[in-house]
């Protein structure tokens, strides 16, 4: 039984590396259906803000599966980038890289003789693509850094069900819990809850510069990584250089009921239109959604022909022996389709038997909605006010203070997280937006309407740029300490 899936050709190299992609797949005689999709940069410029067709969302949601070319978003008119808002509104919450050393594309680690085989997934939803960001002074801008716990455990049980699946036998979580305590401290605490349901799987945790140390010095150390969605980003894409670059880097982004299956690489405008793009990355891409719909035979007989193609010395321009005329896009998937049923000496694919596809399309009539549920003792017990003021620290205090009422007390003012009052350094540079700590003076509880109270007194004085609550969760702190409070 075929599958049906939608495919979006993209911009750029797009269209010429997704054409090579499906010729191959026929020549493998993948039963795959393909319902093509209007999404990308014409549909922004013809003026549909999201970058697709009505049409296109219908058809995504309806077949639950979606093979991109890459995409370009325009740059200066606003609109948010279609790649990101795809994975975000579909809720594809897992992001998958693969990375292996391919015998014929060389890099440092080839030479030397040490082989790469590693996944990365990296949560693909939340962290500063939320991208919720303001301008609070001409002179500051903040970004919000949301991490969730429903939306760490998807990730990160996916991420150990996928390295059971693959049979390895240890994930390591990447992250920067020491600064941030909050936001990574709760991916990291999450990642060890879930951890207790795999005790076949070794957990680990690595701080995230350490992680990039390790994974350019010894790189066999790791064979899958989790991690929080920007520093997945990064350090995805320094895997992708350890094997040669972002022509050989596939993803999948996996959601509950929509997925999509796309390269990393983005629409090399440079050599658009030239035939000569490498469709490594998207054939991979390729071969990991075949795996997900089951299609694990003609999966294997494809990734089996490209690794033989591979080792033939085959290369388009962007890789290989530059003492070699290089391949274009068409010779190159022409050579994989006449090395179909070839393999190759190094890393053959065993296939394995087919599995019935997943039935992606669970049709939904309302959004889910997770909480996780805790008995937690919720308290309010003060707030930071940030506000814009050109003003000294201690002539900040002394104008907050007027305007505080018998019971509360100034507890400390910060400027960029560094306290520099009630004590500092003259040396700590300032910008034009404080933040301004307020407590109970008998450490009691605040109300919601203390709180606007004191963010409307004042604001007689000062330009308010956010509040935020001071809160404890079962008598534990729900806020970070200043630097050097
Ligand atoms: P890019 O990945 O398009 O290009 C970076 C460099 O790699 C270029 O020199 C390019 O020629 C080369 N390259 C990339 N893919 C190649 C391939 N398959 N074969 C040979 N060479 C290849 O990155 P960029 O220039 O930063 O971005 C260009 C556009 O792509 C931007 O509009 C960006 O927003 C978009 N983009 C889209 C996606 C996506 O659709 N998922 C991802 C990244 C970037």
């Amino acid at each position: 039984m075929s599958t049906k899936i939608a495919v979006a050709k993209g911009d750029g190299i797009g269209p010429e590396i997704m054409a090579a992609v499906l010729r191959i797949f026929e020549a493998a005689n993948v039963p795959l259906e393909y319902e093509y999709v209007e999404m990308g940069k014409s549909y922004f410029d013809a003026g549909h803000s999201t970058g697709m067709t009505p049409a296109a969302k219908e058809t995504i949601e309806r077949l639950g599966l979606l093979f991109k070319g890459p995409m370009e978003t325009p740059k200066g008119k606003g609109v948010k980038s279609i790649n990101v808002t795809a994975r975000k509104v579909w809720n594809t919450y897992a992001n998958q890289r693969d990375f292996r050393s391919l015998n014929g594309v060389d890099t440092v680690f080839s030479k030397a003789g040490i082989p790469i085989n590693l996944t990365i997934v990296r949560e693909n939803i939340e962290d500063t693509y939320g991208g919720i960001e303001h301008l609070l002074t001409n002179d500051v801008a903040v970004g919000r850094r949301i991490i969730t716990r429903p939306g760490s455990a998807q990730v990160i049980r996916y991420a150990f069900e996928m390295a059971r699946r693959k049979g390895y036998t240890k994930l390591a979580c990447g992250h920067k819990a020491n600064i941030m305590k909050l936001t990574d401290g709760m991916f990291l605490e999450t990642f060890y809850e879930i951890a207790k349901e795999f005790p076949d799987i070794e957990s680990s945790d690595i701080i995230v510069d350490d992680l990039c140390m390790k994974l350019v010095s010894r790189p066999e150390m790791f064979q899958a990584i989790v991690l929080t969605n920007l520093q997945g980003d990064i350090v995805s894409d320094l895997c992708a250089g350890l094997v040669g670059g972002l022509g050989f880097a596939p993803s999948a982004n996996i959601g509950d009921n929509i997925s999509i299956f796309e390269a990393v690489h983005g629409t090399a405008p440079d050599i658009q239109g030239k035939g000569i793009a490498n469709p490594t990355a998207l054939l991979l891409s390729g071969i990991l959604m075949l795996r997900y719909l089951g299609y694990t035979t003609a999966a294997a007989n494809i990734e089996n022909a490209l690794l033989y193609t591979l080792e033939q010395g085959v290369h388009t321009g962007d890789f290989g022996d530059r003492a070699t005329p290089s391949a274009n896009t068409e010779a190159f998937a022409d050579a994989i389709i006449g090395n179909m049923g070839q393999t190759p000496a190094k890393g053959a694919v065993i296939a394995q038997p087919d599995t019935p596809h997943k039935a992606n399309q669970k049709h939904l009539t309302e959004n889910k909605l997770t909480v996780v549920k805790k008995d937690t003792k919720e308290e309010i017990v003060g707030v930071d006010v940030f506000v814009e003021c050109n003003k000294q620290p201690n002539e900040l205090a002394e104008l907050a203070q007027k305007k505080l009422n018998e019971n509360l007390k100034l507890v400390m003012i910060s400027n960029r997280g560094t306290q520099v009052w009630p004590t500092g350094s003259i040396y700590t540079e300032l910008v034009n937006e404080y933040r301004i700590r307020v407590e109970k003076k008998d450490g009691g509880v605040i109300s919601q309407k203390e709180i606007l109270h004191i963010a409307g007194e004042l604001s007689d004085d000062f330009k308010i740029c956010s509040v935020e609550f001071l809160m404890k969760f079962d008598g534990k702190i729900g806020y970070t300490l200043a630097q050097g409070q």
